[in-house]
């Protein structure tokens, strides 16, 4: 195995941005983790830069088109998937019911908004997270914090959980797997939409969905239409579906930036897009720095402790030519925040960019714990979230322009709400993340409906 990374002819413009791409290594890198051996991770480096791209530039560069017409109000963005992927839950049902319940959303939030909807998975490389403390203790003993399949093992052992650089190369094989069949469902014939709509009818036909059997059946009638005026569906036989991830851990992150032939300048092509997490977002900072040299779309989220200063100079560092599509603000404020914190925010950099797209992370700013324990969210608190994210917009005249979402095809009983009532009491019978709460299928259904409701309203 080669232990450096290859250098390229000094002095050569192609060397200079390679250059530039090492600068965050002297800047301050928050939540990385420690590695243990310097050798391995520099062994790990070098291998993980001799591996093929996930993605292509080029459909970074189509994204980025995407991601313009929604902030333009053209198209809604809907990004969605684990708050952690795991090694474990790389299976074909697993990933089959993902991109099916994000589909299925897909068409409900399209009819609502009669607007393209751009899909983008939280898959293929999510598989790192920020933690708040370094350690988690447990019974009073104290183990370093689960820090994603990428960096170290949940089971709650010592040897478990000190950082294993390799784990970098079994995340890369991951997402490639991940990536190789989510390509095929999407491309195969699985998105067919006329399937995507059955799904969705059996959805509407519990009593418990009933409210929303009115929406669907206008779908329904859409796509008769459709077929009576002698559309062939071809078109509908297939969809584009992007991957991204928080761009976290710099050991994966620069090993899988490379210098694109076409353009010769730099991607990372570990996923579509990657985003800066609110805990890394540091203007000074390694992440930051990082991101601002690779040219795929990308975003930063946004708490409420934001000041719109901060988000100027993000903007000014991260999107100096202001070049529609480049970057996304993920405001994640929570639900009793976003009607004060974001009005401030969205004006401000409205005035200075307005090509940067908005959209709304309803998950992070409403954690809390049950008292049994168990890390959750309620329904209500996310959809409440959404509409006073769209209720900001109308009132200053910008674009709501997508959401991001952390759920699961499956049947989890993580977050509480919802039309099947989960309730505190049932969070025990099917918790599955290792980290945060997501919405199920079902949840995540509803909130399609809901959603589309807001959009239709617009
Ligand atoms: C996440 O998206 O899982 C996350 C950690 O979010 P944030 O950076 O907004 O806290
Ligand atoms: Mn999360």
């Amino acid at each position: 195995m080669q232990t450096t990374v290859p250098v390229l002819a000094p002095g050569t413009a192609e060397a200079a941005l390679t250059e530039g791409l090492d600068a965050w290594r002297e800047l301050p890198a928050a939540q990385q983790p420690g590695w243990p051996d310097p050798q391995v991770l520099s062994d790990v480096n070098a291998e993980l830069a001799s591996y093929p791209p996930l993605v292509f530039a080029g459909e970074c560069d189509d994204l980025k088109a995407k991601v313009a017409a929604a902030a333009r109000g053209e198209a809604f963005l809907l990004q969605g998937g684990d708050c952690a992927e795991t090694f474990a839950d790389v299976t074909a049902d697993r990933i089959r019911n993902k991109i099916k319940t994000m589909l299925q959303m897909a068409v409900v939030l399209t009819y609502g908004a009669s607007m393209p909807v751009v899909k983008v998975g939280r898959m293929a490389g999510q598989y790192a997270k920020p933690r708040s403390s370094a350690l988690e203790v447990r019974g009073g003993v104290e183990l370093p914090a689960y820090r994603g399949d990428a960096v170290n093992d949940y089971e709650w052992d010592p040897q478990a959980r000190i950082p294993d650089p390799r784990r970098l190369l079994r995340a890369y094989h991951a997402s490639s797997a991940t990536l190789n069949l989510v390509r095929a469902f999407t491309k195969g014939g699985f998105a067919d939409l006329r399937h995507v709509h059955e799904w969705n009818r059996g959805f509407v036909a519990t009593a418990a969905n009933a409210r929303y059997e009115a929406m669907a059946r206008d779908i329904d009638r859409a796509m008769r239409f459709m077929a009576a005026c002698g559309g062939d569906f071809e078109g509908l036989r297939t969809v584009d579906f992007y991957s991204s991830h928080e761009a976290l851990l710099l050991d994966y992150e620069r090993p899988l930036t490379r210098i694109d032939s076409r353009t010769g300048l730099p991607y990372n092509v570990s996923a579509h897009f990657v985003w800066v997490g609110e805990r890394t977002r540091q203007l000074d900072g390694a992440h930051v720095d990082l991101m601002s040299r690779v040219r795929n779309p990308i975003g930063v989220k946004l708490g409420p402790n934001t000041s719109p200063e901060d988000a100027i100079a993000l903007v000014d560092k991260l999107d100096p030519e202001r070049e529609p599509g480049r970057l996304t603000f993920v405001s994640r404020m929570g639900a009793g925040k976003v009607r004060e914190a974001l009005p401030a925010l969205v004006k401000a950099v409205s005035a200075v960019a307005p090509d940067v797209l908005w959209i709304c992370d309803p998950m992070h700013g409403n954690t809390f714990e049950a008292a049994s324990g168990y890390k959750t969210r309620r329904f209500e608190d996310v959809i409440d979230e959404v509409r006073g994210f769209f209720e900001v917009h109308a009132q200053l005249g910008t674009v709501p322009g997508g959401l991001h979402v952390e759920l699961t095809g499956d049947d989890v009983t993580e977050c509480i709400g919802g039309s099947e009532h989960i309730d505190e009491a049932d969070l025990a019978s099917h918790y599955e993340t290792l980290c945060d709460p997501r919405l199920n299928h079902q949840q995540s259904l509803e909130m399609a409906f809901l959603v589309a409701e807001m959009l239709a309203e617009r």
